[in-house]
């Protein structure tokens, strides 16, 4: 009995030991062999050892290189393109105007009009006495565009009702009339360029005068043989500089602008513009010049 006992324990034991060691095996020899074979389609153990692997090694390193230079990079790059733009706009644009429609229409030195004819003249009375605008040729008349004769009426008329006398000297010249009125003028001042001593217009090549608009009018108070300076401050014309833009009208030729202009002083000249852009250029002391600087093409000007 005793060695059949023994023996039992014996195989009991060798068991263990087969069964302890066929455990250790597994756990030992397991990963090494068949984790690759087979681990991937189970799922299980390669997700956890490559969390493992890469999350230690390669995840926060590379997004830091890539991240880390964005963060100055990408300010950096569009604020140059920002700035010029940001620059161009915050000029103060109440009103807008376009430039292409006919009150604006720019005549200088430098802008010549050709042949220019306004399409419809009329013809007023010099002193505003009489008011009918006439559409046939009047040689003791003046004639304007005839779009603006109801606001050059208005005006003169205006200037009278506050007491002072009204003479409308000059509106449209054709090109014919302004090259003989060129020629002439040179020949009384000895030039042969228009210009005074200080390079201004004192009178303008034929196509380069705003009178072939019929959009203007030189305006005094009694006719006047000759036209300079004498004239700036008489009642009459601080009247038409303090209101003609209520008509629509501005002071083309500012006595400080000559060098904008290029014409010389010109308290008498009043040109159409429109009583937004007249507003506009006498409130801030304009020319034309500068106001289509501000609100055209500068290309064109
Ligand atoms: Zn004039």
């Amino acid at each position: 009995m005793k060695n059949r006992v023994g023996r039992i324990i014996v195989a009991i034991l060798a068991l263990a030991a087969f069964g302890f060691y066929a455990y250790r095996y597994e756990q030992t020899h397991w990963h090494s062999a068949d984790v690759e074979a087979w681990g991937p389609a189970t799922g299980l153990h390669p997700e956890g050892f490559e969390q493992g692997v890469v999350m230690n090694q390669e995840p926060e390193a590379p997004i830091q290189m890539e991240y880390a230079p964005a963060p100055t990079e990408q300010p950096a790059a569009p604020a140059p393109t920002e700035q010029p733009v940001v620059e161009t706009v915050p000029t103060e644009q109440p009103l807008r105007f376009d430039l292409s429609e006919w009150q604006y229409m720019l005549v200088n030195g430098d802008h010549s009009i050709d042949q220019y004819e306004p399409e419809n003249l009329v013809y007023l009375n010099m002193t505003a006495d009489e008011t009918d605008f006439q559409t046939s040729f009047n040689p003791n008349r003046i004639a304007v565009d005839a779009r603006i004769a109801q606001p050059l009426m208005d005006m003169a008329l205006a200037c009278k009702a506050a007491g002072l006398p009204v003479y409308l000297s000059s509106g449209y010249r054709s090109y014919a009339d302004q090259a003989a009125n060129f020629t002439r003028v040179c020949q009384n001042n000895g030039i042969t360029d228009g210009k005074d001593s200080n390079g201004h217009y004192i009178t303008m090549p034929a196509g380069c005068s705003e009178h072939q608009t019929g959009l203007c009018c030189d305006i005094t108070d009694y006719y006047q043989a000759t036209k300079n300076s004498s004239l700036d401050d008489i009642p009459t014309l601080v009247w038409l500089r303090e209101n003609c833009a209520d008509y629509g009208f501005i002071w083309r030729f500012p006595s400080d602008k000559s060098d904008v202009t290029g014409v010389m002083g010109e308290s008498w000249h009043f040109r159409y513009v429109g009583q937004d852009a007249a507003h506009y250029i006498m409130d801030n002391h304009l020319t034309l010049e500068e106001f289509w600087q501000q609100f055209g093409d500068s290309a064109s000007v």
